[in-house]
């Protein structure tokens, strides 16, 4: 089997609960969705490497981060080649395996979800993607992750509502998950602190992290 990737590199995770540690990131093509804020490159193109599961294990083998960072694009996308890397090689790995997604592919999601060991799952929300949202399909996928170490990643600006807030608010609540609260780039008038306090009068494990890695100018 043989799946799209873009890129694999070493860096300092920039987002989310895990912001600070070094990572391996594999980056995969292809998304599910097309929010408005993107500022990733997961589109296939003439660099974009074409590897079987030895070839990747290969590659990230020879850095030394004690994680590593499934990432796109939608990683979930290509599930059947997760599971059986992941399923051949993870036991010689030795490293922890961290699945950065849209949170919308939950039967992909079960796939998976046995090799896996933290989610970092986003909530889209509409005010912020200027798409269609998608709570429903979080729902269903935090039903499944919320087995593991989860957490709610939410990008917002200032256009974020009390709906969405409460929303996000009791999804959290139901399956136990912190929320990561992430300022969307660039940053806009939001009064940051007030929003933040939205969601902490509703629940409390909730963190406010801007995108680390844009301040530092590392990839
Ligand atoms: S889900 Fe992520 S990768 Fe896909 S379009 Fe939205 S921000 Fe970009």
């Amino acid at each position: 089997m043989q799946a799209p990737i873009k890129e694999i590199f070493e860096s300092i995770q920039g987002e989310g609960i895990l912001a600070g540690y070094k990572q391996i990131f594999v980056r995969f093509t292809g998304c599910n969705l097309n929010c408005a804020f993107c500022d990733t490159d997961f589109l296939k193109d003439e660099k974009t490497l074409h590897l079987k599961e030895e070839e990747l294990f290969d590659k990230v083998r020879r850095y030394d981060a004690e994680s590593i960072s499934l990432t796109g694009g939608e990683p979930l996308l290509h599930h059947q080649f997760i599971k059986s890397f992941l399923t051949k090689y993870k036991k010689y790995l030795k490293k922890e395996i961290y699945l950065e997604t849209n949170g919308t592919l939950y039967n992909e999601l079960k796939e998976v979800i046995n090799l896996v060991d933290v989610v970092a799952m986003d909530v889209k929300l509409p005010s912020a993607t200027g798409d269609i949202e998608h709570f429903e399909d979080n729902e269903k996928f935090l039903n499944i992750a919320s087995s593991l170490a989860t957490f709610m990643k939410v990008v917002f600006d200032s256009k974020i509502d009390d709906d969405e807030i409460d929303i996000c608010t009791i999804l959290a609540k139901k399956y136990n998950i912190p929320i990561v609260l992430q300022p969307k780039m660039p940053l806009d008038n939001a009064d940051y602190f007030e929003i933040y306090n939205k969601f902490f009068a509703q629940f409390k494990d909730v963190r406010l992290i801007p995108q680390m890695h844009k301040f530092l100018n590392l990839q």
